[in-house]
C-alpha cells in the first residue's frame, strides 16, 4: 500500500489536468497537473421522460381492467360472493402487474436510471413491493372467501380444497409465503437487525416466488384459461420484464467487465480507515462515465465475488484509471482496506444522475459530509465552471475525517473554486450550532438561490441540509443529492 497522496490526479476537460502515469509496478502514480484537455465519452442520453413511463404503466393498467371486463366478469358483481371473488381477481391481476414492475425497477436499466435516478427507483421499489404483497395476500383471502361463500364452505376447508384440487395452486401458495417473508424482512425495523447480505439473499426468494406463481395464473386464472389473446398479452408482459432484467442486470455488466478487464492497480491510504482503490483496464478511454456516478463493484476474492457493493468514483474519469475511495464502515469495507493489487474486479454501472447533466445554473455549490466527499471531489474536478462559480462546503466531525484536503486545495486553486471546511462536533464548545443550518449556509454562500446544489453525506446530515434548502425555497430542479444508504 502506498503512502498518502499529496496531489490531485485529475484529467478532465474542466480541470485541465494531466492523466496519471502508470508506475513501473503496474500501479498508478500521480502526476503534476497540466493544462491539457481530453475528450472522453459520456453515458448515452435516452429520449425518455417520466411521463412516457407513467403513460406506459397507466396504459397497461387500463388494458388489464379492460381485459377483466371483456371476459364478462362484471356479472359477478350481482351477488355478495361474486363481489368478494371479483375483488380477489382484480387484486391478483394488479398484484402480479406490480411484481413485474418490481422486476423492471430493479433491472438497473439506464433508461429508468436517467429519468428517475436510483434514489427514487429504490423508494418506488419499496412501495411497489409492499403494495404488490398486500394485493397478493388480498387475492388469496378474497378469492378463498368468495369461493367459500359460493360453495357454502368455510375459509379453512376452501383453502384446503383450492390448494389440493387446482393445478399449480399449491406452488403459488408456496410463492405467496415466500413473498410474505421477503416483505417482512424488508420492514425497516426487521431489516436494520440483519446484515445487508442476509437481507439480499432472502430477497432473491422473490424470483422463486414469481416463478412458482406463474403457471397457476395461466391454467386456473379466469382471464387466461380460455382466452389465448389475453394469455399472449400476459406472457408478453413477463417476457418484457424478464428481458429488461436479464439485459441490464446481467448482460450489460458482463459486457462491460469483459471489455475493460478491470484490476486493482494501486491502493492508497487517504487517512484512518479510508483507502483509495485505483482500477486500470483495457480501453478505459472508451468507458462512458461521468463524475458523480457510481459502480457496483465485485472484487474477485473468496470473500468478495458473491457480493457487489456500490461506490462512487472519487476522481473525474480520465481514460486511464477509475478511482474509488472506500471508508471502513462494516465487514466488507473493512476487508477492502487491505485489497491486493492485481485483484480482478467485476463492475456494474455506471449508475446515477448526480452529475453535471442535471445542472441548470452557471454557479454550483457542492455540500459534502464525511465520506460523501467522494462524488463531490470528482464533480469539483469535472464540472465546467468559470473561476468563482464553484464552491465546496465540506463538513466533518474531526480533522481525521477530512480526506483529500491536499487534492481539494489544489483543485480549488487550479479552478478558481472556494472550499469551506466545517470541522468539529456539533454542539461542542467550538461548534455550538449546526454549521449547515439554512441561515449559516446562506452566510457562507450568500448566492445560494442562484446555484445548483449537490449534496452527499451521512443520512442525518442530508436530511437536515435538504430540509434547510426547502426552507430557503430553493427550487427542486436545483437540488441534486446522492444517498449512500439503500
Ligand atoms: C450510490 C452509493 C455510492 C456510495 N459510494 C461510496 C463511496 O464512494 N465510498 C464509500 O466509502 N462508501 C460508499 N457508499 C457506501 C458503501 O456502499 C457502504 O458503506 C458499503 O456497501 C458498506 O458495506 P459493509 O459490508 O462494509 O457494511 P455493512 O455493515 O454491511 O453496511 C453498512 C451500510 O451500508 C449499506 N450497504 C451495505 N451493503 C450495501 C450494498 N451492497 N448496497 C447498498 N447498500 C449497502 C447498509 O444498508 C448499511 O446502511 C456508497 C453507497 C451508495 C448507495
Amino acid at each position: 500500500m502506498s503512502g498518502p497522496n499529496p496531489s490531485g490526479n485529475p484529467n478532465s476537460p474542466a480541470a485541465n489536468v494531466a492523466p496519471a502515469a502508470a508506475n513501473p509496478s503496474g500501479g498508478v502514480a500521480y502526476s503534476a497537473p497540466a493544462r491539457k484537455a481530453r475528450r472522453l465519452p459520456t453515458p448515452r442520453v435516452w429520449p425518455l421522460r417520466d411521463y412516457d413511463v407513467y403513460a406506459f404503466l397507466g396504459g397497461n393498467a387500463l388494458v388489464i381492467v379492460a381485459m377483466w371486463i371483456r371476459h364478462g366478469n362484471l356479472h359477478e358483481l350481482a351477488t355478495p360472493a361474486g363481489i368478494v371473488t371479483a375483488i380477489g381477481e382484480i387484486a391478483a391481476l394488479y398484484g402480479t402487474y406490480l411484481v413485474l414492475i418490481q422486476l423492471v425497477l430493479m433491472s438497473r436499466s439506464p433508461w429508468l436510471d436517467q429519468v428517475f435516478g436510483q434514489d427514487r427507483l429504490v423508494a418506488a421499489h419499496r412501495w411497489v413491493g409492499f403494495s404488490a404483497i398486500w394485493l397478493l395476500v388480498a387475492h388469496f383471502v378474497f378469492t378463498t372467501v368468495g369461493y367459500g361463500m359460493a360453495d357454502g364452505s368455510g375459509p379453512i376447508s376452501e383453502t384446503f380444497n383450492l390448494l389440493t384440487s387446482y393445478p399449480y395452486v399449491l406452488w403459488s401458495g408456496v410463492g405467496l409465503v415466500l413473498f410474505i417473508i421477503v416483505g417482512i424482512t424488508s420492514v425497516r425495523a426487521v431489516r436494520s437487525r440483519a446484515s445487508y447480505e442476509t437481507w439480499y439473499m432472502i430477497h432473491l426468494y422473490a424470483y422463486l416466488a414469481i416463478a412458482l406463481s406463474f403457471l397457476h395464473q395461466l391454467v386456473v386464472g379466469i382471464d387466461f384459461a380460455a382466452d389465448p389473446v389475453a394469455r399472449i398479452y400476459w406472457i408478453a408482459l413477463y417476457v418484457m420484464a424478464i428481458a429488461t432484467l436479464l439485459v441490464f442486470r446481467f448482460g450489460h455488466p458482463i459486457t462491460i467487465s469483459w471489455r475493460h478487464r478491470l484490476r486493482v492497480a494501486n491502493v492508497v491510504s487517504e487517512g484512518p480507515d479510508v483507502v483509495s482503490i485505483y482500477l486500470t483496464g483495457r480501453d478505459l478511454d472508451r468507458l462512458p462515465v461521468r463524475a458523480g456516478q457510481w459502480f457496483r463493484l465485485r472484487f474477485i476474492t473468496s470473500y468478495g465475488w458473491w457480493r457487489g457493493h456500490p461506490f462512487s468514483i472519487s476522481a473525474a474519469p480520465n481514460g486511464r484509471y477509475l478511482r474509488f475511495t472506500v471508508k471502513n464502515l462494516g465487514d466488507y469495507t473493512r476487508l477492502l482496506q487491505g485489497i491486493r493489487v492485481g485483484t480482478s474486479v467485476f463492475v456494474e454501472g455506471p449508475y446515477g444522475v448526480f452529475t453535471g447533466a442535471s445542472r441548470t445554473k452557471a454557479r454550483v455549490l457542492l455540500i459534502a459530509g464525511g465520506i460523501g466527499i467522494t462524488p463531490l471531489r470528482a464533480l469539483l474536478e469535472e464540472l465546467p465552471a468559470a473561476r468563482g462559480n464553484l464552491s465546496l462546503v465540506y463538513r466533518a466531525s474531526n480533522e481525521n475525517e477530512v480526506v483529500f484536503r491536499n487534492e481539494l486545495d489544489e483543485l480549488a486553486s487550479l479552478r478558481g473554486a472556494t472550499v469551506h471546511y466545517l470541522v468539529g462536533r456539533r454542539g461542542s464548545h467550538e461548534m455550538p450550532s449546526d454549521p449547515l443550518d439554512p441561515k449559516a449556509l446562506r452566510k457562507i454562500v450568500p448566492d445560494l438561490r442562484d446555484r445548483d446544489i449537490y449534496v452527499c453525506g451521512p443520512a442525518g446530515m442530508m436530511e437536515r441540509v435538504l430540509s434547510g434548502l426547502h426552507w430557503l425555497r430553493i427550487p427542486e430542479s436545483q437540488i441534486h443529492y446522492e444517498r449512500f444508504t439503500f
